[in-house]
């Protein structure tokens, strides 16, 4: 059964989606906002803190916002299904690693999955016409729709009088008048929309997909170039986020853990399945291969190891090499800085 007064917000927790949402409020309609994690946005901190397969929990400046709408948050844990979106898109990569067409697609059928079930009238989104090169040009905002199973269903409120009325709009159900024409970059128009609803609580910027970073991005092509695309785990994808990255000259990668963190975060996604090195007496980084390693790759890698660890001047360091219930041990002296530095992925 259809309720007239609920409607379905995809929520990121930023300005756009806060002030669409007070939009909608204040046309009296009751909001359901689903937060989505796909591993790859928030908050890195955070995002490395939790495990994958561990139960997730929005950040707090998601909560509070919802709470100070008063609007009740969905939080839907998308990272396992969002594995194929990235190695996969039908319709490729933005600038960097971010497939943003298909993941709008992919994610507002999730949206759309959300509206049936709960007998909402529509979806809307806080997208703002030309402000994202990629996804939110007229043409991919029309294909998204279309894609998505939501046509004529999914309103954006704040460029909503740029585009074609939605069928809850031409019903009479959602007034048009109330709406924005919003677009471009700029924040400004948001900002002092935000003010004319007296919210000055907003975040400065959103947590950002880590899809879009360069860095990120350097990591991914690189694991592309050297890998077969069907067999990259989610694991692996996910030790894209965090450590030092290097391939060294035999194809083998590496990934050193920077801090106590990273080292725990890698320990958890790649120890079960590949070689990791630490120094024995000396405090520094677990070091993985994420490659079955050559005979000649151990002695290297242990040498690295030590490098960046605390033995580091020391003319010999023992590096114990470990897998399942395989365990060996190196003596070796540590690399020098620029053997490693020129292979130095990011
Ligand atoms: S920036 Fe990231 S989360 Fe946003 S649409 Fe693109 S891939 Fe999806």
């Amino acid at each position: 059964m259809t309720d007239r007064n609920k409607v379905i917000q995809m929520f990121s927790g930023g300005l756009d989606s806060i002030i669409s949402a007070q939009i909608m409020r204040n046309e009296g309609f009751e909001v359901i906002a689903i937060h989505f994690y796909t591993g790859f946005n928030g908050n890195m901190a955070r995002d490395i803190a939790g495990k994958p397969g561990e139960k997730w929990t929005p950040g707090q400046s998601v909560v509070d916002a919802a709470r100070k709408l008063d609007i009740t948050l969905m939080p839907i844990d998308v990272s396992v299904e969002y594995h194929d979106i990235i190695l996969n898109p039908r319709y490729g990569y933005g600038s960097a690693a971010n497939p943003c067409i298909d993941c709008r697609i992919f994610l507002l059928i999730k949206a759309r999955e959300v509206m049936e079930a709960e007998g909402a009238i529509l979806v809307f989104t806080g997208e703002v016409l030309g402000q994202r090169p990629m996804s939110q040009h007229r043409n991919s905002l029309r294909q998204v729709e279309k894609r998505s199973g939501l046509k004529g269903r999914l309103l954006r409120p704040l460029s909503a009088k740029l585009l074609d009325p939605t069928i809850p709009e031409k019903e009479g159900l959602v007034n048009r008048d109330h709406l924005y024409d919003i677009q471009g970059r700029s924040r400004k128009p948001q900002q002092e929309l935000a003010d004319t609803f007296g919210i000055d609580w907003y975040p400065s910027s959103g947590g950002g997909c880590l899809l879009t970073y360069k860095q990120f991005s350097k990591k991914f092509d690189d694991l592309l170039a050297h890998s077969d695309r069907d067999k990259i785990s989610l694991n692996l994808l996910c030790s894209l986020k965090t450590g030092r990255h290097i391939r060294l000259e035999s194809g083998v990668k590496i990934i050193v853990g920077r801090c106590e963190v990273e080292n725990d975060y890698l320990m958890t996604l790649l120890s079960p399945y590949y070689w990791y090195f630490e120094a024995r007496d000396f405090e520094g980084p677990t070091v993985f291969a994420t490659d079955e390693p050559a005979e000649e790759d151990f002695a290297k890698i242990a040498a690295i190891t030590a490098r960046y660890g605390k033995g580091r001047d020391e003319e010999s360091v023992a590096v114990i090499a470990k897998k399942g219930d395989e365990e060996r041990v190196f003596e070796v002296t540590p690399s020098k800085p620029e053997e490693t530095e020129k292979l130095l992925i990011c």
